[in-house]
């Protein structure tokens, strides 16, 4: 015990050893066809600074609290106040919006921004709200979900759905043709499911589904928001939007790419395509549904949620058997993330002083 308490001071002491070094350039492009180590900071990242609202409970007022409450507005959970401006205090209004979240992302309902809600705030996720709006309640069961309306493609079988890219707006350092392999295996997992089947085309403006990366602002009232937070967001059907943040590290292969804040393409293409087909966000941690994803971390294997809410969309694929869910199950964490892991919960500072001598070294 006393060695690792030792250790703890080694590593906090490191973190701010480490902070105060002088700053390197954002980003340095990957390279996918070799080994490339960036020098990007996973404290600079976007959210990172609610860590400092652990254990901020009711009753209280601390300044900043009110751009928490702006993330909350921002994915479902707070409306506006009337006075326009959100306060710093952890108000009962407050502790319902937590519950509701905790709720929603299946995690201890405490109503307290405890380690595992604090955590799961700072991870990268979709852009795409949580609100359950087809029920004005939050879901009590941990499952899938849908939009307002439950709005689904409405075409007669055999139901074909194309999609393409938009030429003007694609990521460099990744070809176009790795990029076309990616989506078309993300579509195929759907594909697998349900009877619906996906087809490339290259007239954007008439494909069913429109592909893009966007920095910031790009015109849809709903902007990126620079590297991790959030990473992409998709529409309900029969929209057919697709974007994707272009200030993001995608990575192809996770093994190629060394950078800290590195997002599988393929895992947040399979998620988006789920919104277009009409799924709003899972409560069930291991569901491809499910709205975070942290860096360096490979999700693509729909889940047995996954497959019930879409199927109870579309039908099932006559030739899809639930046995092959459970064939395999390639979910797995390479990074370093604030992933929720029992086994991990020493607290945030030893998870991001671990990061920081990542970072360092
Ligand atoms: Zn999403
Ligand atoms: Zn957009």
């Amino acid at each position: 015990m006393i060695q690792f308490f030792s250790y703890y001071s080694f590593l906090i002491s490191f973190s701010f050893l480490c902070l105060s070094r002088p700053s390197f350039p954002a980003r340095i492009k990957p390279d996918p066809s070799s080994t490339v180590t960036t020098v990007d900071s996973y404290n600079t990242t976007t959210w990172h600074d609610f860590t400092r609202f652990l254990d901020v409970g009711k009753g209280s007022q601390v300044s900043g609290m009110s751009e928490l409450k702006k993330y909350f507005n921002r994915f479902g959970y707070l409306p506006i106040p009337d006075t326009n401006n959100f306060t710093d205090t952890f108000d009962t209004q407050f502790e319902s919006v937590v519950l509701a979240y905790q709720t929603n992302l299946g995690l201890p309902e405490t109503g307290k921004l405890d380690f595992d809600t604090i955590s799961m705030i700072v991870l990268p996720r979709c852009g795409v709200s949580d609100t359950k709006t087809h029920d004005t309640r939050f879901q009590a069961k941990k499952r899938f979900a849908y939009f307002y309306g439950r709005p689904r493609w409405m075409r007669q079988a055999p139901v074909i759905l194309t999609y393409a890219f938009s030429q003007n707006n694609m990521i460099d350092y990744i070809s176009i043709k790795d990029t076309r392999k990616v989506f078309k295996r993300a579509f195929s997992r759907w594909a697998q499911v349900i009877p619906v089947s996906f087809m490339e085309i290259e007239d954007y403006p008439s494909a069913d589904i429109r592909i893009g990366f966007y920095h910031r602002d790009h015109g849809d009232g709903k902007p990126f928001d620079g590297v991790l937070g959030i990473l992409a967001h998709a529409f309900s059907p029969e929209n057919g939007r697709f974007h994707l943040d272009a200030s993001e590290t995608w990575a192809l292969d996770l093994e190629k790419i060394k950078s800290r804040v590195a997002v599988d393409l393929e895992s947040v293409a399979t998620h988006e395509i789920g919104h277009l087909l009409g799924l709003a966000h899972s409560s069930v941690k291991e569901a491809v549904m499910y709205p975070s994803l942290s860096p360096r971390t490979k999700k693509v294997d729909l889940k047995i949620d996954d497959v019930d809410g879409v199927q109870a969309l579309y039908g099932s694929n006559p030739n899809f058997k639930f046995s092959s869910l459970l064939v395999s199950d390639n979910s797995f964490n390479k990074g370093i993330g604030l992933r929720n892991s029992r086994s991990s919960k020493w607290t945030i500072s030893l998870v991001l002083g671990v990061s920081t001598l990542f970072l360092c070294t």
